[in-house]
């Protein structure tokens, strides 16, 4: 069956969120922690770090992007099949976030990490943007974030995050196509059994290294913080250049910011504006614009029958310099 094609542009991402009957006896209104009088444009009000001058998320311009080609892929350990019991999956009224443990280890980083938690920014249907990281200005359906502190300095999380090395994040750039991502649906298969602000549900321990693109090597690197209050400025960020992709019906979506007792709010467009990099500098592991694919030597001049050509016939399509494929291949 082919899927209906989305409208360009626009997040393909969410369906509607089902009705349900007004409860009888309602909570107080929810105040979105993203949009409105408590929105992102007031955090500051409250948490100063907020209005620092290290904030994430960022948009990052490749053309402004260092290439440090020392930055070494990352190395995750310990991400498939944890053995330390069942994830356990939550609606927090902000976000769906599932905890990790301690044993899934992150190398390839100044310094040794552990994870901590995982989680989802969105959009809301129909709606451009989504992710809170942008490339050039274009903005993806969602984004996943896997946080990690620094296990190597500090005992726990808790200590970690009160210190300028403390935390690391992983940024996964989602896409939409036509082919469902089986590893995200051990998440997004569950978001049925957390409607609600505060339900939480557990998940069998599978491979989260599926969750992350094939190509490890290939990332922008930059110091920011964190994208919610209080924004602590103390987080190194690793954002993939390759994007995760899932279908259309894998949805982020029947899930409400409020619990089964308040009005019915959808927990939609939970993402963060870009911020100013101010001084700051972003990285990359790549040469970006550059050829990532094999050269070929032959490769690029027409070649006929009988001139030992070997390359397959949409290499010369493609490219004609002898590079296969490109960073901004757009196929990527
Ligand atoms: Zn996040």
């Amino acid at each position: 069956v082919k899927h209906h094609s989305p409208q360009p542009g626009l997040n393909p991402v969410l369906v509607e969120t089902p009705p349900r009957p007004l409860p009888k006896g309602l909570d107080p209104p929810l105040h979105s922690l993203f949009s409105g009088p408590h929105g992102q444009a007031h955090w500051s009000d409250d948490y100063p770090d907020c209005g620092g001058q290290a904030q994430s998320p960022i948009d990052i311009q490749t053309k402004s992007v260092q290439h440090d080609p020392a930055l070494p892929p990352i190395e995750p350990q310990g991400y498939r099949g944890p053995e330390d019991g069942a994830f356990t999956l939550l609606n927090n009224g902000h976000t769906v976030a599932m905890s990790l443990p301690p044993s899934m280890i992150l190398r390839g980083l100044p310094q040794t990490y552990a994870a901590v938690q995982l989680h989802f920014h969105w959009g809301s249907r129909g709606q451009a943007g989504g992710s809170e990281h942008q490339v050039n200005g274009e903005a993806f359906p969602a984004e996943l974030h896997i946080v990690h502190y620094n296990s190597e300095s500090y005992a726990n999380v808790s200590e970690a995050k009160q210190q300028t090395d403390g935390l690391a994040v992983l940024g996964i750039l989602i896409e939409v196509g036509d082919v469902a991502n089986p590893a995200y649906d051990n998440i997004l298969n569950r978001l049925k059994n957390i409607q609600y602000a505060g339900q939480k549900v557990s998940i069998p321990p599978f491979d989260v290294h599926e969750l992350l693109p094939g190509q490890l090597g290939h990332y922008f690197r930059y110091n920011g913080s964190l994208t919610t209050p209080p924004c602590s400025q103390n987080v190194l960020w690793t954002v993939f250049r390759q994007r995760a992709r899932i279908s259309a019906s894998q949805v982020l979506a029947g899930v409400w910011a409020g619990s089964e007792n308040s009005l019915p709010v959808p927990l939609v467009d939970n993402y963060r504006a870009p911020q100013l990099l101010n001084q700051r500098l972003v990285f990359s592991s790549f040469p970006v614009g550059e050829c990532i694919g094999p050269r070929r030597p032959g490769w690029g001049v027409a070649a006929g029958p009988g001139e030992g050509r070997t390359g397959p016939p949409l290499a010369f399509k493609r490219e004609k310099t002898g590079c296969s494929l490109r960073h901004n291949d757009p196929s990527l």
